[in-house]
């Protein structure tokens, strides 16, 4: 998330090279209990690599959702194949049911939510089964606990299959919700299997708005219904394009995925004239996949604009990542979104961190703030400047934390440090950012107000317990402050 408010490739090196040289003194910090286990079971290493034992879970989550724009209703069903690589019989199952933080009584960071969005009782369940036989569920904060009568072994699987509805808030925005009323962002949306890991076991942390990702790497096949009126993009790779959209627009979509100027897939004038999906009433399926994410989400509309192209992520192999930006016609910053967020994914592949970007699409919603997701971002609409450099931050964190996977819920600086730092030398190479602004002065003026004081807390205390200024500046500050003494950028 975004807070309001010449390095190429030898930078990955010496990056590395910098934590190698940290490492030498890790020793002499002190190393909470948790961690030095997972040292000595091997499952983790000193030196940030995966231990010789290292292992996840996982999940294949098949969902078939429907979306109502009238009524803000969602509702769907989904499968999900769990997989326990874990070396431990697990007894039950955590699922997450986000949408919870809307319920009256749950427990929420300094979230402003809109009373008329507050609910008494969060996500309807109406069913839940294990490998098709009903279980016994028990709700706690934003979380459901399924008890395994039989366990799950080392190496077995499991099939969980849940049936569910909520009411997407109508004037709140976390990070997603009803803009223009009515395109939708939805995301921390389906039921889902939390993280099982050699640290903590169950990750059982309730969602109270601050915390954001931390998720084992899935694979999501999901099919989106809206009515016909609806565009919608998504997380993945889209399966049926050639089934909703007109042949001109079909057209234009194609081209754009290859182009390396920005193409207008849907202008103001088709939204007028119509005709921009085959069906003309009723409703339609998208069909999307992704595979290896932390995570998958979705927007609709049918009032937004659609600009595409695309980038070379990986010069070697002439691979692409496809870019796209969907606003409504009243964003003027967003006219320029698309060719933004092309320009950071080139940025990104071969400058810093000097990695071919790892997704085949990235796709910027105009919705509120600033808000990343795998392959998708939600930002709001800003002066043009500002605009470029919420784009590029937001996309930053498709590597930390969602290519890393790092667990953000407890160590959030691992991934806001390196988004704030990553396109510190983008103002040169972007067109609309401001040639004046030096983010690295900005930061540093920053942190100079709070360094030392007694609101800087060690910088392994876990996110959860740190709220206000202290969390602020411990993620974001701190750490792009240290990658900026290494010499990193
Ligand atoms: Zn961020």
């Amino acid at each position: 998330m975004r807070l309001l408010s010449k390095k190429s490739g030898l930078l990955t090196a010496a990056l590395l090279a910098s934590f190698a040289g940290m490492s030498q003194n890790i020793q002499n910090l002190p190393v909470p209990l948790e961690i030095q286990k997972a040292y000595s079971n091997e499952t983790r290493a000193t030196n940030g690599k995966p231990g010789a034992k290292y292992w996840q879970n996982h999940s294949d989550y098949k969902i078939q959702v429907e979306l109502n724009p009238a009524t803000r209703q969602l509702s769907g069903t989904e499968q999900v194949v769990y997989t326990n690589n874990s070396p431990n019989r697990l007894s039950s199952l955590v699922i997450r049911l986000y949408p919870d933080i809307f319920k009256k009584d749950a427990n929420r960071d300094e979230r402003e939510i809109d009373p008329s969005d507050l609910n008494d009782e969060g996500v309807t369940i109406e069913s839940v089964t294990v490998n098709g036989n009903e279980v016994k569920t028990q709700r706690n904060g934003t979380n459901m606990f399924v008890t395994l009568k039989s366990g799950l072994e080392t190496g077995q699987k499991l099939t969980l299959d849940v049936k569910w509805s909520y009411l997407i808030p109508a004037k709140t925005h976390i990070r997603e919700g009803l803009y223009f009323k009515s395109s939708y962002m939805v995301a921390y949306w389906y039921p889902q299997i939390a993280v099982y890991d050699d640290i903590d076991g169950w990750d059982r942390q309730d969602y109270t708005g601050q915390k954001e990702f931390y998720n084992d790497f899935n694979n999501y096949d999901v099919d989106i219904t809206v009515p016909a009126s609806h565009l919608v993009w998504a997380t993945g790779e889209w399966q049926n394009p050639e089934k909703i959209l007109s042949p001109e627009i079909l057209d234009r979509y194609k081209g754009s995925r290859t182009s390396d100027q920005v193409v207008r897939i849907v202008t103001a004038e088709d939204r007028e004239k119509g005709g921009i999906t085959i069906a003309k009433s009723g409703k339609h399926t998208y069909h999307f996949k992704a595979e290896h994410v932390p995570d998958f989400v979705f927007a609709s509309s049918d009032t937004y604009l659609w600009d595409g192209s695309s980038a070379v992520a990986d010069s070697k192999t002439g691979r692409r990542t496809a870019v796209a930006a969907v606003y409504h016609p009243s964003s003027k910053d967003f006219y320029d979104v698309c060719r933004y967020a092309k320009q950071c994914v080139e940025y990104f592949s071969t400058y810093l961190p000097g990695v071919p970007f790892p997704y085949p699409n990235e796709t910027v919603f105009n919705g509120s703030g600033g808000m990343e997701f795998p392959m998708f971002v939600n930002d709001g609409s800003y002066p043009p400047a500002f605009a470029a450099e919420v784009t590029a931050h937001e996309i930053a964190h498709t590597y930390f934390p969602f290519y890393m996977g790092i667990n953000e819920r407890k160590y959030a600086w691992m991934d806001e440090g390196w988004a704030q730092t990553l396109p510190n030398w983008m103002e040169f190479q972007i067109d609309g950012m401001p040639k004046k602004f030096m983010p690295q002065q900005t930061n540093a003026a920053y942190f100079d107000q709070f360094a030392g004081k007694e609101q800087e807390q060690p910088m392994m205390v876990p996110t959860n317990l740190l709220t206000g200024t202290a969390y602020t500046f411990a993620t974001y500050m701190r750490p792009s402050q240290a990658y900026t003494f290494c010499g990193i950028c």
